[in-house]
């Protein structure tokens, strides 16, 4: 199999544009399609200051390095939710790929310890409130991505979902058929309250094996293992479904989601958007100053209920 762009032979088919690429031709292919969602998604200017969440995977690592080698001022966060060997192994891989790629372009990596602001690890502190792992966990990285953006004064947040990630949200959100979680998903979302930043997606035009390849064609060395709370993960379920559906019908994911999109920005373009109404909702919360609907943010409420359950 050759490469569509050149004579040299091809390292992966993407069927979905009917074309097949070799390792430098995927490495300009992926830069492309992220820096045309940048602009056309008007995530941010090269004047801005990016900070990614990195978690050691290769959607974020990959991520961080696109937006340094296309001359962004990004900067990461690793946090460290203290899940034993997992998080140890995590952390080996970002710390490396912050020694190897950001370094030299004088990029930082900032690291938050759950075990040691909190006073425990993940586990404990869900089972201390008693809510699933995931969802105690994004709570929290939620709040220290936040609050280091805000301390920090970052313009914008961006993470390393890509068009698996949200073909497979949009299918579970549509399914259980969550009008508020449907208006609220996509690839640019403004800050809530005023003051923080905005939070974006420069992955979403790339499927998952795009990005492996890209990895691995950079020499980008990421942790494979899945995070073992992730284990029977509706996600994955979906992930897999709409895989199957590609297998047999490419172009099924980037459709779904794509043309998704294009109804939103149509409805946003006739009708003020969810995103607008919640911003007249949303105010400070009165300990920690993150957005909320409430008096008291889920993430004080949530840490109140450890420290007193720890006590
Ligand atoms: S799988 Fe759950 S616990 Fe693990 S990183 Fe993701 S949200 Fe957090
Ligand atoms: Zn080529
Ligand atoms: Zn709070």
């Amino acid at each position: 199999m050759r490469c569509r762009k050149c004579p040299t032979r091809a390292v992966i088919k993407i069927p979905r544009h009917h074309t097949a690429f070799c390792g430098p031709c995927l490495t300009e292919f992926v830069r492309t399609q992220v820096q045309r969602a940048i602009k056309t998604e008007r995530m941010f200017t090269p004047d801005d200051r990016i900070l990614v969440a990195v978690s050691g995977g290769k959607d974020s690592l990959t991520l961080w390095e696109i937006l340094l080698a296309l001359g962004y001022r990004a900067d990461a966060l690793y946090v460290d939710l203290g899940i034993g060997g997992y998080s140890a192994r995590s952390r080996e891989k970002v710390e490396q790929f912050a020694q190897q790629f950001a370094e030299p372009r004088q990029a930082r990596l900032l690291v938050h310890q759950i075990k040691e602001e909190e006073g425990a690890g993940i586990r404990e502190l869900a089972d201390l409130v008693r809510r699933p792992t995931c969802s105690a966990c994004g709570t929290i990285k939620r709040y220290h991505f936040n609050r280091v953006a805000l301390a920090n004064q970052y313009d914008v947040m961006a993470t390393g979902h890509n068009l698996d990630d949200e073909a497979a949200r949009l299918l579970g959100n549509v399914l259980r058929w969550q009008e508020d979680y449907l208006h609220k998903q996509g690839p640019n979302l403004p800050a809530s309250v005023e003051g923080f930043a905005k939070k974006v997606k420069p992955l979403y035009r790339l499927t998952e094996r795009e990005i492996a390849a890209y990895a691995l064609v950079n020499r980008i060395d990421y942790i494979v293992e899945e995070c073992p709370m992730a284990k029977g993960s509706k996600m994955l379920l979906y992930k897999d479904v709409l895989n199957r559906l590609e297998t047999e019908s490419p172009g099924t994911k980037q459709t779904f989601y794509w043309r998704f999109l294009e109804r939103q920005a149509n409805q946003t373009s006739t009708a003020p958007s969810m995103q607008d109404t919640d911003r007249t909702v949303l105010q400070p919360c009165r300990l920690c100053g993150q957005p909320t609907t409430a008096d008291t943010c889920m993430y004080c409420k949530m840490m109140a209920r450890a420290k007193s359950a720890l006590v």
